[in-house]
């Protein structure tokens, strides 16, 4: 059986992993560099970006990570998490792990708007819409050109994207009962035999 971690530094890791279990496969917290072995993907959470990305440098991690992404690791970076993911952000004074090609603006939707929820269509999952919610969100600003946008708002907004074996959401898929952008990743991570955390 496949094994996803979950990174438990802080936010909505608990979620994640009760959805993953859900299709079957075992998912556990992640805190320590250790535990990435034997990993065959990896969440990072929505949460606060600033206090996600602070703990993974204080507990070691981003080196470690860094190097697992650019070996082909699968991770989903959900809200903070695709924060986290991006190259570039606007509105966070410090590092990410600069993987996927992307500008992110974080909490761009304002106050008033700032949590809301929308049926979105999202092809690679087919119908009916996702029941996609949005907590103080980021948005997507810029795509670089080996990023396939998966979702946009109506206005044209891109909110979900992938580059690779990287999948990224401002929304929080794992706050719904719909468990299809989870199984997309699955199945990017079922489709990726070769690069796990033992490998790199
Ligand atoms: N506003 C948060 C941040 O900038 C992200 C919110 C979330 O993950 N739901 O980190």
């Amino acid at each position: 059986m496949k094994k996803i971690g979950v990174l438990a530094m802080q936010g909505a890791f608990v979620e994640h992993i009760a959805a993953l279990r859900r299709l079957g496969v075992e998912a556990v917290p992640i805190r320590l560099s250790g535990e990435f072995k034997g990993l065959s993907g990896l969440v990072i959470p929505g949460g606060e970006s600033t206090t996600i990305g602070k703990l993974m440098r204080d507990y070691s991690l981003v080196d470690e990570l860094k190097k697992l992404i650019s070996k082909g690791f699968p991770v989903l970076g959900t809200c903070a998490g695709m924060i986290l993911l991006a190259k570039e952000v606007q509105g966070l004074n410090q590092h990410t792990l600069g993987a996927v090609d992307i500008r992110v603006k974080r909490n761009a939707f304002g106050r008033q708007v700032d949590s809301f929820e929308i049926a979105l269509d999202i092809p690679v999952l087919g119908c009916p819409p996702f029941p996609a919610v949005f907590i103080r969100a980021p948005w997507i600003e810029k795509v670089g050109d080996g990023v396939e946008v998966l979702a946009s708002l109506p206005d044209g907004t891109p909110v979900a994207a992938r580059q690779g074996n990287l999948l990224v959401t401002a929304f929080h898929p794992e706050l719904t009962s719909d468990l299809r952008f989870h199984d997309y990743f699955l199945s990017i991570v079922n489709g990726n035999s070769k690069a796990n955390a033992d490998e790199a």
